[in-house]
């Protein structure tokens, strides 16, 4: 059975037994992607059940090395949470709710940690969201059982999703594994169930005396990155200066981007240079804000209570919303896409180059395709990269240099603030062909012809390619065949590693071999 059953038939089964336990000294609710004390909807489910026993809530985070690892959570990332913990501690401190953040070095021990905090503390219900990676789900049906042996009630709640997965099925009964249907089924849900979209109440503040109760918590600072995910000062201080952290930011630039660019959105958002996006992926990966809230936010500025009609920038910006919980659904439905496979099997048999040196070039924005190693440089400095990018320098490295996709998409999850397995798998899938609704692998991208049409002016290059920032006029597009080939070199920017049109044939033919064999 899937782990999303598993957990969801677990959790129904121990159901009554649950109900019995009595509040206990205190209610806890384990923070893990929901890092935000508003619209979280086991948090409020938390304080609603520390409210009505009379006992304070507290709140913990468990830092653990060995997630980091098996997630390839980047360093930027965990630089990211670890200041939204102090955030959020400090927003907590005012309503005398601690928060309890500890490290936990391997990871098999952190449901022990869980269950061995909440019985120090005398807690009998541990409330979280759930988190939809396979390992998650699994470690979340044990913890079920676990508590229960002794005496505790562990809630998991649907949180970063906006519809729970599995609730969308087509008319054969199955998961949707084409978006379009998938998104009209979603709207549908959405407008049939319209609580999925309502803010969940505010957490109330603890009495004051659980300062004293637990000062500790109250008076321990936040650790540090482990060592493996440091990040130098330099590092830190560019990573705050994109990235400001915690949920306050994350309202603030959603509320700028409503007002200040959303109804341009459909027009804008492919062009990288225009800055049209609402750059809340971090927010929304680790949960400093919900997509739940976005949308009810969007659609409030829109006349149409129809999430898909109205004023095109918000329905828009909202359809791209839902590709997120589209891939979870997709995460949830198929664990194994998770898991380095393709989605189609016939894809399985493609046979990949692994060239090192050429993989190197990628990674370091040193192709000689401007396009390419502008966004490659985006995301080593920022540790974003615009979506169309995202998608040009994807279907570069699987198509034009025929690399197993799986290495690039490792390498975003290591280098992204943003990083989300479900939708950076999706993502690959879709550039490389591979995955779920993908492009259609005979679909190649010419990466000079994207950059003339999405960068047309040549400002995205000229920001992250500084050897090409005095090209003028089309030819930084493609330096070395229009005309500031000497330029180009007496600066130090390398030629094009691959003859575009040679390598678009060799890829179909590869992609054609290997689905011939499949
Ligand atoms: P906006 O245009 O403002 O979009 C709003 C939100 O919608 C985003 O923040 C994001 O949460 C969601 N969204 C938009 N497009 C997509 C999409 N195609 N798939 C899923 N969600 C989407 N997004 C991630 O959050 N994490 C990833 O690790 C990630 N990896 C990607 C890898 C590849 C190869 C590709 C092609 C796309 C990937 N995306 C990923 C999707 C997308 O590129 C980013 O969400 C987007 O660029 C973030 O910028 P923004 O917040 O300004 O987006």
């Amino acid at each position: 059975p899937r782990p999303i059953k598993v957990l969801e038939s677990t959790i129904k089964e121990t159901q009554d037994e649950r109900a019995k336990i009595a509040t206990g000294d205190c209610v806890v609710h384990w923070f893990k992607r929901d890092l935000r004390t508003s619209d979280n909807v086991s948090l409020s489910k938390a304080s609603k059940k520390a409210k009505e026993g009379g006992v304070p809530l507290v709140c913990m985070f468990i830092v653990s090395p060995q997630d980091y690892e098996a997630h390839l959570t980047s360093a930027p990332r965990v630089d990211f949470e670890l200041r939204t913990l102090e955030v959020m501690k400090a927003d907590l401190q005012e309503l005398s709710i601690p928060l309890y953040v500890a490290t936990v070095e391997k990871r098999k021990e952190v449901p022990k940690h869980v269950l061995e905090k909440c019985q120090e503390w005398g807690a009998k219900h541990v409330f979280c969201n759930t988190e939809y990676e396979v390992d998650e789900l699994r470690r979340e049906a044990k913890l079920t059982k676990l508590c229960l042996e002794n005496g505790i009630d562990f809630n998991a709640a649907h949180d970063d999703v906006v519809v729970p997965p599995g609730a969308l099925m087509s008319g054969s009964g199955n998961q949707y594994s084409v978006y379009s249907p998938w998104y009209r089924a979603w709207v549908k849900h959405l407008h049939d169930h319209p609580a999925l979209l309502a803010e969940a109440e505010s957490i109330s503040p603890n009495p004051a005396s659980a300062k004293e109760t637990f000062q500790s918590m109250f008076s321990t600072p936040i650790p540090r990155a482990p060592p493996n995910k440091s990040l130098s000062d330099e590092e830190r201080t560019r990573y705050a200066h994109y990235w400001p952290a915690g949920e306050h930011e994350a309202e603030s630039r959603l509320h700028r981007f409503i007002n200040e660019k959303i109804n341009k959105y459909k027009e804008t958002r492919n062009f990288p240079a225009a800055n049209s996006t609402s750059l809340l992926s971090v927010h929304f990966s680790s949960g400093t804000l919900a997509a739940r809230t976005a949308i009810r936010i969007a659609r409030s500025a829109n006349n149409a209570q129809k999430l898909d009609a109205g004023k095109a920038g918000i329905v828009g910006y909202i359809s791209e919303l839902a590709w997120r919980d589209f891939y979870k659904h997709v995460l949830c439905h198929w664990p194994f896409v998770c898991m380095g496979k393709p989605f189609k099997y016939e894809y399985a048999d493609i046979e990949w180059e692994y060239d090192n040196e050429a993989f190197a070039r990628w990674c370091e924005g040193k192709t000689g395709f401007p396009i390419v190693d502008a966004a490659m440089r985006q995301l080593n400095e920022m540790g974003y990269m615009h979506n169309r990018c995202r998608m040009i320098v994807g279907s570069f490295l699987a198509k034009d240099l025929l690399i197993d996709w799986r290495l690039g998409e490792k390498y975003f999850m290591t280098h992204l603030v943003d990083g989300d397995f479900a939708s950076n798998n999706g993502g690959w899938g879709f550039s490389a062909s591979t995955g779920v609704d993908p492009q259609p692998y005979f679909r190649i991208f010419n990466p000079f012809l994207q950059s003339e049409k999405f960068d047309e002016g040549g400002e995205y290059i000229r920001k992250w390619v500084p050897e090409l920032k005095g090209v003028e006029g089309k030819a930084v597009h493609d330096p070395y065949s229009r005309g500031a080939g000497k330029q180009a070199e007496k600066a130090g920017y390398p030629r094009p590693m691959v003859e575009h049109k040679e390598v678009r044939q060799r890829a179909l033919e590869r992609y054609k071999k290997g689905l011939g064999r499949g």
